[in-house]
C-alpha cells in the first residue's frame, strides 16, 4: 500500500526508531580499521564477556563468570540456543499467554511442546495458575519482562513466586529481558536475582536491541550455569560460530555506554507511552492495561467484535480487524492471535508523536 501512495501510520513496528548512539558507532568503524575483523572465540571474547559480567553485576545485581556467558546473534538466537541446550523430544515448556509469538516455534523445533498459561487481567502470570500446568515432563518456564506484546512488568511478587515454584520443581526458567532498559516505574528486577536457588535455575537472556536501538548490530546473551553455557556455546560452534566481531568490540562500547542515550530513549517512550493512554481513554471500544515497560500496548477488541458479530468464518477475528483497519483507516497494528490472544491487537509506539496522534484520531473515526 505504502508503494501504492497510501500514507500509512505503522503500529506495527518491534524495534525502537532511534539511531543508535554516536559512540558505539564510532566503535564499529574503529573496529574495521584496526582489523578487528577475524574468527573470535565462539562464546565471545573474554573482554566482552568481562563487560556483560560487570553490566550484570552493576545492573542486576548479579555475579557470572566469562564461562558461564554466551554471546549469540540477537536475544532470539540465545533463547533458541538455550533451548536446544535444555529440551529433550517431548518436554513440556510453559509459557505465560500473551507471549512473544517466537517462543512456541522455537520450542517445536526442539522437539517440545509449548503449554500455555493465561494471566487474565493485567498480564501478570501467577505461579498457582502455573502450578496446575506442571507435569513430569515439565522442564522450562519461559517468561519476559517487560512484555512483549503487553508492555507488563512483572512485580517482585509475581517472581519469586515463580521462581520458588522452578526451584520446587526443578525446573529451568528462561528469563527474556531484552526491554530491561524500557521501564516507567522503578528498576528492572532479575528473577535469577531473587536468591541463589534462582540463579542456578535460570538462563537470564539480554542484548542490545532494543536497550541501544540496535537490532542490525545481531548481539544478544545468556548468562546461566556453566553446564548450561558450555552446552550452548557448542551447539553454536557447530551452527553459527561467534557473532561478527566487528559487533562485539561496539558491543563493549554499548556496555560500559557513559551517555546518557538510554535514559534518553526511555524518556522520550515514556511520553509516548503517556501519550498513546490518553488518546486511548479516548476511545472507548478499546480497553487497555496501561503499559509499565517495552513499547507495546495491548489493547481488548472485545466491544468491537461483539458489534461485528464477526461469525464463524472467519479464521481470526483480530486478523480481520488488523485487515480492515489498515485497509480502511491506513493504520497498521498487529493481530493478536499470533501472540496467543485473538482478541487483542498489538500498537507498537515507536513512532513520533504526530504519528501517534494521527493514528489513533483514523483508529477513533474508523471504530465510530
Ligand atoms: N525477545 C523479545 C520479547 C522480543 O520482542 C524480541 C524482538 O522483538 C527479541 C527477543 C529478539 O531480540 P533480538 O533482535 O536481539 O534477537
Amino acid at each position: 500500500m505504502q508503494a501504492k501512495g497510501y500514507k500509512i501510520i505503522n503500529f506495527s513496528i518491534g524495534e525502537p526508531d532511534f539511531r543508535t548512539p554516536d559512540n558505539v558507532k564510532r566503535k564499529t568503524i574503529s573496529a574495521v580499521k584496526n582489523n578487528l575483523t577475524k574468527y573470535t572465540q565462539v562464546a565471545g571474547t573474554l573482554e566482552l564477556r568481562g563487560a556483560i559480567a560487570q553490566k550484570l553485576k552493576r545492573d542486576n545485581k548479579l555475579d557470572y563468570l566469562p564461562s558461564e556467558i554466551v554471546v549469540s546473534n540477537g536475544a532470539k538466537h540465545s533463547l533458541y540456543n538455550a533451548m536446544l541446550a535444555t529440551i529433550n523430544p517431548g518436554d513440556e515448556v510453559i509459557i505465560p499467554s500473551p507471549y512473544w509469538v517466537t517462543y512456541p516455534y522455537q520450542v517445536r523445533l526442539c522437539g517440545g511442546k509449548p503449554v500455555f498459561v493465561e494471566t487474565g487481567n493485567g498480564f501478570i502470570p501467577a505461579a498457582d495458575v502455573m502450578r496446575k500446568k506442571i507435569t513430569k515432563r515439565t522442564k522450562i518456564i519461559i517468561i519476559n519482562t517487560p512484555n512483549n506484546p503487553t508492555g507488563a512488568v512483572y512485580p517482585e511478587k509475581a517472581l519469586k513466586g515463580i521462581a520458588d515454584l522452578a526451584i520446587e520443581n526443578n525446573i529451568t526458567i528462561i528469563s527474556d529481558e531484552i526491554y530491561e532498559k524500557i521501564i516507567y516505574n522503578g528498576r528492572h528486577r532479575s528473577i535469577a536475582a531473587t536468591s541463589r536457588q534462582a540463579k542456578e535455575h535460570t538462563i537470564t537472556i539480554n542484548g542490545l536491541s532494543k536497550s541501544h536501538s540496535m537490532t542490525g548490530y545481531r548481539m544478544g546473551y545468556a548468562a546461566c550455569p556453566a553446564h548450561i553455557a558450555s552446552a550452548m556455546a557448542r551447539i553454536q560452534s557447530h551452527t553459527t560460530s561467534s557473532i561478527s566481531s566487528i559487533t562485539q568490540y561496539a558491543a563493549i562500547e554499548a556496555l560500559n555506554d557513559k551517555t546518557n542515550s538510554v535514559a534518553k530513549m526511555r524518556e522520550t517512550f515514556r511520553r509516548r507511552r503517556d501519550l498513546v493512554v490518553r488518546e486511548m481513554s479516548d476511545i472507548p471500544q478499546l480497553e487497555a492495561v496501561r503499559p509499565d515497560g517495552a513499547f507495546y500496548i495491548f489493547p481488548s477488541i472485545t466491544k468491537v467484535l461483539k458489534k461485528e458479530n464477526a461469525n464463524g468464518t472467519v479464521a481470526s477475528k483480530s486478523e480481520m480487524f488488523a485487515e480492515r483497519l489498515l485497509e480502511r483507516a491506513n493504520v497498521a497494528v498487529v493481530p493478536g492471535a499470533p501472540f496467543g490472544s485473538d482478541s487483542n491487537i498489538r500498537i507498537s509506539y515507536a513512532v513520533p508523536e504526530e504519528s501517534i496522534i494521527e493514528g489513533m484520531r483514523r483508529i477513533r473515526r474508523f471504530l465510530k
